[in-house]
């Protein structure tokens, strides 16, 4: 597929972006009882996209459907990609969102792989922040609840011939949620996948779209049913080597080492992974980005070396595994209990989501 690129992709800097207020505002869920992205917020943005135009038409609009030709190549060709951060608000009240500029030029490298167009990242960053402003009585406050913001974009050419996407479309939407641990931080049962596989090198791994979590699906949903709650993915050349687990990366400390799969272009570059390892490196704790073969976990989980294992992604920060197993192999992670490495790293990230501590990274950006 060939990308035709807006003639003035610069346009968008001087883009207003159009207000209108829903005129029927929603009431605000039960912090007690929110979960994960069921709920929306009362607006959206929306921005549009052509060949000969660029991107035009700015808008923040009461949260709407969408209509789209049935003939639109995101139905057909799986043209989406899509991100997602999160909006804290502090014990002062303040609201604040952690790396967001990370996830915007992660969604246009994401864009880059499937040709979709090419976008002004402080643009969009302006139109989230006022998307969220005008939605900030929709950032709850209860301990570990966020707002959480799901920008996406995909090609709406009503065409079903491959001749590169010339129409896109943009959009915000965010959704209150609750903290991922309500009874605390519990460590979960993991299943090694060993038939399918998430992505290949030269695919689409590294770029969050929307179908390699189609083709990660079936391998979840049969985990499931076994009683696991994700799997760990293995490397789709030779079924070898350890990338991420569920949608999340995924980190081992093995005789004192933190060891994470290196980026080979199968693994999502993940910001929570990324901070993981700046923090991991000030404390002085060994981190390695590295392959990671399946063989060596086995062998550390046989001789007692492996110490903690965690997936880590922005919905959970970090989520301990207690128990892994691989065809009849099967291991209890440190006792089933959350390690002190897994929970200092998570204490010390929600602590500067949420403001209780000192952001002395620039990881924070106000509202
Ligand atoms: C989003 C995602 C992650 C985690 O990335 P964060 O930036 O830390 O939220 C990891 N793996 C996959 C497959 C993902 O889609």
């Amino acid at each position: 597929m060939r990308n035709v690129q807006a003639p003035g992709t610069q346009k968008e800097h001087t883009m207003e972006i159009r207000i209108t207020k829903t005129t029927q505002p929603k009431s605000k869920p039960d912090p007690a009882t929110l979960s994960f992205g069921t709920v929306f917020s009362d607006h959206m943005f929306l921005m549009e996209y052509d060949g000969a135009e660029g991107w035009h038409d700015a808008r923040i609009v009461p949260y709407a459907p969408i209509p789209l030709a049935p003939a639109a190549a995101v139905f057909h060709y799986g043209a989406e990609v899509f991100e997602g951060l999160k909006a804290y608000r502090t014990a002062e009240g303040k609201i604040q969102m952690f790396r967001p500029m990370e996830n915007l030029k992660r969604m246009s490298d994401s864009a880059e792989r499937i040709t979709l167009p090419q976008f002004d990242q402080e643009f969009v960053l302006e139109a989230m922040r006022q998307l969220v402003e005008l939605d900030q009585d929709w950032v709850p406050n209860a301990p570990g609840t966020s707002l959480y913001i799901r920008p996406f974009l995909f090609a709406t050419d009503p065409d079903l011939s491959l001749h590169g996407i010339s129409h896109a479309v943009f959009c915000i939407i965010t959704s209150p949620v609750g903290s991922y641990y309500k009874e605390g931080i519990n460590p979960v049962r993991i299943m090694i996948e060993t038939e399918d596989v998430r992505a290949v090198r030269g695919g689409t791994g590294y770029a969050k779209c929307g179908g390699n979590y189609a083709a990660a699906n079936r391998a979840g949903a049969r985990a499931e049913k076994l009683g696991f709650s994700q799997v760990l993915w293995l490397d789709g050349v030779e079924r070898k080597y350890i990338e991420e687990v569920g949608s999340m990366n995924v980190m081992f400390k093995i005789a004192g080492t933190v060891v994470t799969p290196k980026l080979t272009g199968s693994v999502l570059p993940g910001i929570t992974r990324k901070s993981c390892i700046a923090l991991l490196k000030e404390w002085g704790i060994p981190v390695e980005e590295r392959l990671l073969s399946v063989d060596e976990l086995v062998a550390a989980m046989r001789a007692g070396t492996l110490e903690e294992a965690f997936g880590c992604g922005t919905a959970a920060v970090v989520s301990p595994i207690g128990e892994l197993h691989y065809g009849d192999v099967s291991v209890t992670v440190n006792g089933g209990a959350v390690g002190p490495v897994t929970q200092r790293l998570y204490d010390e990230i929600t602590g500067i989501q949420s403001g209780k501590i000192a952001d002395t990274h620039g990881w924070i950006y106000h509202v």
